[in-house]
């Protein structure tokens, strides 16, 4: 089975710890977009490892990793990646393949998304400044620089010019960026990536052939797609299902099965809408409870209770076949959970998301409450060990949203994880997933 990974909610929902649990049932684990922002945090044998680019996959010997079409790349912010996983242990040269048409993010779109950013005060977006916007821009602006283009040196040096020049003038009264400088250094990465380089629409039709198993991961979550997102707040990439395929070069019908992660409740970094925020002193303890905060950046994301609305959009958008609950343990000990199937905007009941975000301004989330849980979830590896009232819990989410929870996560650790649905289960991962 191909099985697709995507983020329900606004990414965090701890994809990391799902995607290296069943990583090693799979022959490749592929990326399909976003860039060095992703961070997930995954532990092995208590180590804590952050991926920011490179798929964790990596951790599992006997995986190949790919990075996509869709994916934008930071050369140095790879190799610097390369290197602490090389320190830590695990091998990456030879088994990572980097798509030959994934454009490149240059030493200047830093400073772009920078730039942006300030000029935009009050409207700011909440990018992570890394310069991942502005590669994409430049992509669909066809004037972006692909993989390929890497082994012209010459036309690569022009490139360079035409790009630093821009990027000076544009910085008004910034030091400027030495164009000469930055090619070199550019040309030195190039030289490095070129033998990571192939082209993985191939390598995957090849693959699918030969009846090997993939997993494909999109970036972030749904809400912060391009598309389906909280537009304008979102990334600048696909982070649905059909992202993947576009990200990839690999039909549809290759994905056999979407997993969406969810998170038990909801959180978000950055700007934009979130309906069921808690701005007070619920909200700070989620945040402590789920250390809610950024992998990469360390930002305080901002926590609220599960949003149904969100999550039917997710399960449509990305014909979700089954979740993976994430971190249903820092619900423990609540004396009661709501859930929210819809806004109240003005005498309007919203249920399905809307597309102007400016209209959630305006609206309350109805809350329906459930009873809480007082026996910890925390580290529960059966069915049988879960609370009613936690069983409860999961079954609203499964009628609210229209999908089945088929596994879940109880903790930070690979066998803090209940296997839900068994035969699901077994059907997409295989026999004895947590040994
Ligand atoms: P990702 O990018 O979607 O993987 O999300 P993050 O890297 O932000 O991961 C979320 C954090 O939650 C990581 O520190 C995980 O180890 C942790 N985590 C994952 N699943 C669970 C869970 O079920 N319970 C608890 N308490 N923590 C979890």
């Amino acid at each position: 089975m191909n099985i697709a990974v995507v983020g329900a909610q606004w990414g965090d929902e701890g994809k990391g710890k799902i995607v290296d649990l069943v990583a090693p049932r799979f022959s490749l684990v592929a990326r399909s977009a976003g860039g060095h922002n992703a961070g997930h945090t995954v532990y092995v044998s208590g180590r804590k490892f952050i991926l920011r680019l490179i798929p964790s996959g990596i951790l599992h010997e006997g995986v190949t990793c790919v990075i996509g079409n869709g994916v934008v790349v930071d050369l140095q912010a790879l190799f610097d990646e390369v290197e602490e996983l090389d320190r830590a242990g695990v091998t990456v040269a030879g088994r990572l393949v980097i798509s030959d048409r994934a454009h490149v993010i240059l030493p200047h779109h830093k400073d772009l998304d920078r730039l942006s950013e300030t000029a935009r005060g009050a409207r700011k977006i909440g990018t992570t400044s890394r310069g991942i916007g502005p590669a994409y821009e430049d992509k669909i602006a066809r004037r972006g620089l692909r993989m390929c283009d890497l082994a012209d040196v010459p036309a690569l040096e022009e490139h360079m010019r035409r790009v630093i020049e821009l990027r000076n003038r544009l910085a008004g009264d910034e030091a400027p960026l030495d164009w000469r400088a930055t090619s070199a250094k550019v040309t030195e990465l190039a030289v490095r990536v070129r033998p990571w380089l192939a082209d993985v629409s191939v390598l995957l039709d090849r693959a699918s052939k030969e009846g090997k198993p993939m997993l494909f991961e999109g970036a972030q979550g749904t809400m912060l797609d391009i598309d389906h997102g909280t537009y304008p707040y979102v990334t600048s990439s696909s982070a649905t299902a059909g992202g993947v395929c576009t990200g990839l070069g690999i039909g549809p019908g290759t994905v056999n099965a979407v997993l969406g992660i969810l998170k038990a409740y909801t959180t978000r970094v950055g700007e934009g809408p979130l309906p069921t925020e808690l701005l007070g002193p619920e909200g700070e303890a989620l945040r402590a409870r789920g250390q809610e905060f950024g992998a990469v950046t360390g930002r305080p994301r901002r926590c609220g209770w599960f949003d149904a609305v969100v999550v039917r959009h997710a399960v449509r958008v990305n014909g979700i076949d089954g979740f993976a609950l994430t971190k249903l343990d820092v619900l423990d000990g609540l004396e009661r959970v709501p859930v929210c199937n819809a806004y109240r905007c003005g005498d309007r009941v919203v249920t399905e998301f809307p597309a102007d975000v400016r209209l959630l301004e305006h609206c309350e989330p109805i809350l329906d409450w459930m009873p809480g849980w007082q026996a910890p979830t925390r580290g529960a590896t059966s069915v049988a060990a879960l609370p009613d009232a936690a069983r409860a819990y999961i079954a609203r989410l499964e009628a609210l949203t229209g999908a089945a929870v088929v596994l879940v996560s109880t903790g930070p650790g690979r066998d803090e994880t209940i296997v839900y649905d068994a035969p699901r289960v077994e059907t997409w991962f295989g026999e004895g997933l947590l040994g």
